[in-house]
């Protein structure tokens, strides 16, 4: 029991910059890149799916392109007929397990978006 604690510990202390990244919009979604550069809300478009405005909602329980990431780290409960109420409770969430699945889902879709080198983050969650 404490070894689980330890190392859920270890891993949710590099992950959780990735969580907060998305708790605190601070990131690369167009949500945000577009506010930078003046593009109206209606256009900050997902360029991966083309579908709707790439915010957090949409990047984390919508977006087609990250289905096989988010079937491996997030819960059905959550990405099965989504919502803003179903997404606020998975950003809420206190269970350690869960937040580390956040932070693994966090890693590769923006690893996925953003081709992003794993030398960017200080090490290669475990897939
Ligand atoms: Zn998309």
């Amino acid at each position: 029991m404490l070894l689980t604690t330890v190392v859920y510990s270890t891993i949710f202390v590099r992950l959780y910059p990735l969580f907060c990244q998305i708790r605190l919009s601070s990131h690369n979604l167009e949500i945000e890149t577009g506010r930078h550069n003046n593009v109206l809300l209606n256009n900050r478009i997902c360029k991966l799916c083309k579908r709707d405005v790439e915010d957090e909602f949409h990047f984390v329980l919508v977006c087609p392109h990250f289905e096989v990431i988010r079937k491996r780290f997030i819960k059905k409960y959550y990405w099965q007929k989504p919502n803003v109420f179903k997404f606020v409770q998975l950003l809420s969430v206190h269970n350690i397990h869960d937040l580390c699945n956040l932070g693994k889902y966090v890693y590769f879709a923006f690893k996925v978006t953003l081709g992003v080198s794993p030398l960017f983050f200080p090490f290669e969650p475990e897939y």
